[in-house]
């Protein structure tokens, strides 16, 4: 009796995104066969012996894994593009905030917000993602602050795969910014994520991480640190936001805490990449916030290349600092403006970035992991990379479901 498989996909090029010796993990002439939603069986279109219920003919177009989006802020509500307005016809920043701009204005809208309201907005965003091949999306919290809207956008979250085909991994980002309840009490706040917040999201599982905003506008280290130590005792993953701004070591210290990630980077100390690198943290860099505040100092990528750390890259989504729902687009920016190869781009949105999520389950085409793949009619992977919104996949399987 030949082997039994519920799908094969045949006539396909691969560019499965292992860490094999070819670039992209490319297999020409390719098949895939698909048992209960995983993958089953990967390799040359001429070695496969089974029987498959249903075959799908590829027409000679590249198969990948569905990208992972790993960093995004995609629940809130209200809109900033009046303060983008405000900005572009001359009124400073200082000045917005003052009128309650900024995050203050998402933080108050968001607060107001119901949940169905909330749902319906991010749904929205997530679909723009979904619709490029995006088949897995991590969503953090943030704009709520209190214990109340913090759990309801972690709820909001976790919602969005019951309408979408994506797996949604979930961040508190409780220590985002002070909330103006906590003026000029920061250590107040930070027990209070810790002693309030926390326990409650552990209880409820509602996260799969906690992320952090170290930076001298947002949070300090032994702020960041108490976090870390309180996350670590629910069983609760790490990340960080560190070194957009300025270089506070904050990348550092969360590795110390082995960190799944640490995302921006811009102002990475060479010195401090080692680290990354002796605690398996993966660096996610965002193009998108770079581009949209218009910043000139570029994440340290040779040092990073150097030391051979696995780099993702994400979106960010969200509505200060970017607005991109388009994963397509950030990958583009990611070469253009970082200098970062097609092929390092898509190692970026696929299997270093199931990484970042701690899903080794996901982010690359190999026998065991989950059959979520989008088939795309290119001439070669970098194409991907090098146009901007100039494809969308024809197919796309999302645990082995057509989607
Ligand atoms: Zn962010």
């Amino acid at each position: 009796m030949p082997q039994q498989y519920d799908l094969l996909i045949e006539n396909v090029h691969l560019a499965s995104m292992t860490n094999s010796a070819q670039p992209y993990g490319e297999v020409r002439d390719a098949a895939v066969a698909i048992s209960e939603g995983k993958i089953a069986y990967v390799g040359a279109k001429a070695g496969f012996t089974g029987h498959a219920e249903q075959i799908f003919d590829g027409q000679g177009q590249w198969l990948l894994p569905g990208f992972v989006d790993c960093h995004t802020h995609l629940v809130y509500a209200g809109s900033r593009a009046d303060e983008f307005e405000k900005r572009l016809n001359g009124v400073s920043y200082a000045e917005i905030s003052r009128q309650g701009g900024g995050i203050k204005s998402t933080v108050a809208a968001t607060r107001l917000a119901s949940f169905d309201s909330l749902q319906k907005d991010a749904l929205k965003r997530a679909s723009r993602l979904a619709e490029e091949g995006v088949t897995t999306i991590e969503i953090k919290s943030g704009y709520g602050l209190d214990l109340v809207t913090e759990i309801n956008m972690l709820k909001v979250a976790k919602s969005l795969s019951q309408f979408l085909p994506i797996d949604v991994a979930t961040t508190y980002l409780g220590a985002h910014a002070l909330p103006l309840e906590y003026a000029n009490r920061a250590d107040d706040y930070i027990d209070f994520v810790c002693e309030v917040v926390m326990p409650e999201i552990a209880k409820q599982k509602l996260a799969d991480s906690v992320d952090v905003f170290c930076e001298s506008i947002g949070f300090d280290l032994a702020q960041c640190e108490k976090v870390f130590t309180t996350a670590k005792g629910y069983g609760l993953q790490i990340k960080a936001h560190a070194e957009q701004l300025s270089d506070l070591h904050g990348a550092k210290l969360a590795a110390n805490f082995q960190a799944l990630s640490v995302d921006h980077l811009e102002f990475l100390s060479e010195e401090d990449v080692s680290v990354l690198k002796q605690n398996n943290t993966v660096a996610v860099l965002l193009p998108g916030a770079f581009y949209f505040l218009n910043e000139t100092k570029k994440p340290p990528v040779a040092a990073l290349r150097q030391h051979n750390v696995p780099i993702a890259i994400a979106t960010d989504l969200n509505p200060g600092s970017s607005p991109i729902a388009s994963i397509l687009t950030i990958m583009n920016m990611a070469s253009v403006l970082f200098g970062l190869t097609p092929h390092e781009v898509l190692q970026g949105v696929t299997i270093h970035a199931a990484t970042a999520l701690g899903m080794d389950n996901k982010g690359s085409i190999a026998v065991g992991k989950d059959a979520d793949m989008c088939l795309w009619d290119i001439q070669h992977p970098a194409e991907l990379v090098y146009g901007v919104n100039q494809h969308r996949p024809t197919q796309k399987w999302f645990r082995g479901k057509h989607a």
